[in-house]
């Protein structure tokens, strides 16, 4: 039996395209995006060990397509800088191994 963690890194490593932490929750039945978030934060580290890396495709801003800086946090802002809209197109993840 896989750690809820495990469960989301081993989907990470095995889709063909980015997911967004609620696409994650969908498909792991998990309750909160929050959770995802914390997760993906202690992947991020652990991946390393194993010659992988977690890729990110940062969060923008679906009115002025601001792209946000990919943080320290992988969680998603809250409004935009720049135009200050609250429509945040979400950051998305995927593992890969390392080049
Ligand atoms: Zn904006």
């Amino acid at each position: 039996m896989l750690t809820r963690r495990e469960r989301i890194a081993e989907l990470l490593e095995r889709t063909e395209y980015p997911l967004t932490a609620e696409e994650i929750c969908q498909l792991l039945d998990i309750e909160k995006r929050s959770i995802v978030y914390d997760d993906i934060d202690h992947i991020s580290k652990s991946v390393k060990r194993e010659a992988k890396e977690l890729l990110v495709r940062p969060a923008s801003c679906g009115r002025c397509q601001f792209i946000f800086k990919v943080r320290k946090s992988a969680k998603a802002p809250g409004k935009c800088p720049k135009c200050k809209s609250q429509w945040i197109l979400a950051p998305a993840f995927i593992i890969r191994p390392r080049k």
